[in-house]
């Protein structure tokens, strides 16, 4: 048991009530359910936002459609300002992060904000709702943080080193991830009648939802908002698992689930959380049957996950020394299920795993040994839902199959961003409306979500399956050919996005270096593959080209960081502050402001790494050649 001493949030309390045109008292709480008596707790509190500041503000509300800096520049445009006003927004249309909403609130200088769920995301309009169906009910409400971790993540006043007992902590008042601004999360019961007494201009057509109002941009509604959080040290604590390697003690593979949740959690983390205490059962069996891995196997309980990716980033930061030396990859699963296997259709739930892309191979071929719920291999299965959720024609190939683009928003993020580890994510998606609500429980997850828990098996195999691979196959199954080729994706994306003129940025040299690098590992790959094939090779000779491969990972770490976010040290990988994924982030981040100074400091980082890695790859080639 990992303890770190970090700052939390907590309501002392929360209130809402709209004092003009009509009074009326916002519940901030969800509806009891018939025949689910979890939903009757007493102990489930009123619905707050973790990190909220405490406020107490009077004025008039403005709805602001999803919040994002687009709908402010509307609101300007149509002559509304929302300084000193409480803005109203909903959640996801197009889905960013509350805690870019609230940032974004901030600084466009609201009082306070309040986020609703509008049916038309995550409610009737999508389908029947809980308890019916999976969508989520009138009175649900998600719950969050609004933390501006993807600025820095983790306790908000240990930015960059770990919260152990007695550890130094900055003032909250100089944390850059803690909101200024006061917050509430409501239900589409509570935010009804704050839209619905509006007179002012209607707002646009893409702003209406799919409540029977006329969405208006303000007019006439004044509200009364009251937040008192209580912030203080509280102790989190990690719960971690180890199985000493047999072979390679020094090289770990990392299992890794969060444990707290918003409120049950059935979904979010829970059904990822019984997928880890079955592979970690199965795995403590087999070492009591004598057959240990070759590898040490790791694997953690998290805490805080939904306040900052709080204990697995104190975690990283402890151990930050061993996990860039020996870290092999990190295996996150948050929801094993999050969807509905009752209203998926034939094809079934979505696998929507994500990797790095040096890991995509390796977790395509370990898809083909699992067998999928419909009774075809996982591979197979994942094939046809992907067919069906992109509305194509075929299956993709192969290298279009594996996300190979990450966001942030769960715990791989110290481990892939802040210490240049490759990571993987696993789990199943679907149809899901009550995420952070009081619904997410096992009620759900029984009669809505996967019944027969046949997902939760799928999930469970297929993350054992890859954990066993990388902890015992002989050579590492990085495939940096295939890595190459995914960077040059990304890189022609950023050209056509930006459409970037060469006398600005020349980005030709970039696009040779990374067929360098495609050239260097597809050589290495088909001379390993020789290699192995021939059978003769010692054990030192298997441990030196390992020790290289790992290696290759790290020289993608920055140590100054991205541009104005010094935590973020990949250079290929990072995410928007919306939690969306951003590859390139230095470069990325640069030509979309169009500092093309930062942009070209930036294309030569990149370069300098592929260079190195290009060198390390070749020598790697010539060694394993040479020797037995
Ligand atoms: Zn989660």
């Amino acid at each position: 048991m990992r303890r770190y001493d970090v700052l939390h949030s907590r309501p002392r309390s929360v209130s809402l009530e709209m004092t003009a045109p009509v009074h009326y008292t916002a519940s901030l709480r969800e509806a009891p359910v018939e025949g689910d008596p979890d939903t009757k707790n007493s102990a489930v509190s009123e619905a707050y936002f973790g990190y909220s500041a405490s406020g107490d503000v009077t004025a008039e509300v403005v709805y602001a459609h999803s919040g994002n800096p687009e709908d402010y520049e509307l609101l300007r445009k149509s002559g509304i300002s929302v300084k000193g006003k409480i803005v109203l927004v909903r959640y996801s249309n197009p889905y960013s992060y509350r805690g870019f909403k609230a940032l974004t609130a901030e600084r466009e200088g609201a009082a306070a904000l309040l986020i609703y769920s509008d049916p038309a995301e995550d409610g009737y309009a999508r389908g029947k709702v809980f308890p019916d169906g999976p969508w989520g009910p009138e009175s649900h409400i998600q719950r969050g943080a609004i933390t501006y971790d993807y600025i820095v993540p983790g306790d908000p006043t240990t930015p960059g080193w770990a919260s152990v007992p007695g550890a130094r902590h900055i003032k909250p008042e100089e944390a850059r991830s803690l909101p200024k601004i006061s917050a509430l999360p409501l239900s589409w019961r509570d935010a009804k009648p704050l839209l619905e007494n509006m007179n002012g201009a209607a707002a646009p057509k893409d702003w209406q939802g799919a409540l029977p109002i006329t969405y208006r941009l303000t007019g006439a509604v004044t509200a009364h908002l009251k937040v008192a959080m209580d912030a203080s040290l509280q102790p989190y604590t990690v719960v971690e698992a180890r199985i000493r390697g047999s072979e390679v003690p020094d090289e770990w593979v990392l299992l890794g689930n969060h444990r707290d949740a918003w409120v049950f959690g059935g979904v979010d983390p829970s059904s990822g959380t019984s997928s880890m205490m079955e592979v970690t059962r199965a795995l403590g069996e087999l070492k009591q049957r004598g057959t240990r891995p070759r590898r040490t196997v790791i694997v953690c309980s998290w805490d805080g996950e939904e306040y900052a990716l709080t204990g697995s980033t104190e975690w990283g930061e402890q151990f930050a020394d061993d996990l860039k030396k020996k870290l092999v990859a990190y295996l996150n699963v948050d929801e094993s299920v999050a969807g509905a296997a009752t209203t998926a259709g034939a094809e079934g739930l979505s696998f929507s795993p994500s990797a790095v892309a040096s890991l995509a191979p390796m977790l395509l071929e370990a898809s083909k040994d699992v067998r999928a719920p419909s009774g075809k291999s996982l591979y197979e299965a994942w094939r046809a839902t992907n067919k069906r959720d992109t509305k194509a024609s075929a299956p993709p190939l192969d290298g279009g199959l594996v996300e190979t683009r990450i966001g942030s928003g769960s715990d791989h993020t110290v481990f892939l961003n802040h210490l240049g580890r490759p990571v993987v994510n696993l789990g199943f998606s679907g149809d899901y409306g009550v995420y952070h609500s009081m619904y997410d429980d096992h009620n759900w997850m029984e009669h809505v979500g996967d019944p027969a828990f046949e997902y939760h098996v799928t999930l469970t195999r297929i993350w054992g399956l890859v954990a066993l691979r990388l902890a015992n196959a002989d050579v590492l199954p990085y495939d940096f050919g295939f890595n190459a080729a995914a960077l040059d994706d990304f890189l022609t994306e950023l050209e056509l996005k930006n459409k970037i003129d060469a006398h600005k940025l020349k980005l030709k040299k970039l696009h040779e270096r990374i067929a360098e690098f495609e050239k260097a590992g597809n050589e290495l790959r088909e001379a390993v593959e020789h290699g192995l094939a021939s059978g003769e090779n010692s054990g030192e000779k298997m441990q030196r080209l390992n020790e290289q491969l790992l290696q290759v990972e790290s020289n993608w770490l920055e140590p100054a960081g991205i541009p104005g976010r010094p935590w973020f040290q990949h250079l290929l990988y990072a995410a928007r502050y919306t939690y969306a994924h951003l590859e390139f982030p230095g470069l990325t981040e640069a030509v979309e402001k169009g500092d093309w100074k930062v942009a070209s400091e930036q294309n030569n980082l990149i370069e300098r790494a592929l260079e190195k890695n290009i060198a390390l790859l070749r020598t790697a080639k010539v060694s394993w050649e040479k020797s037995n």
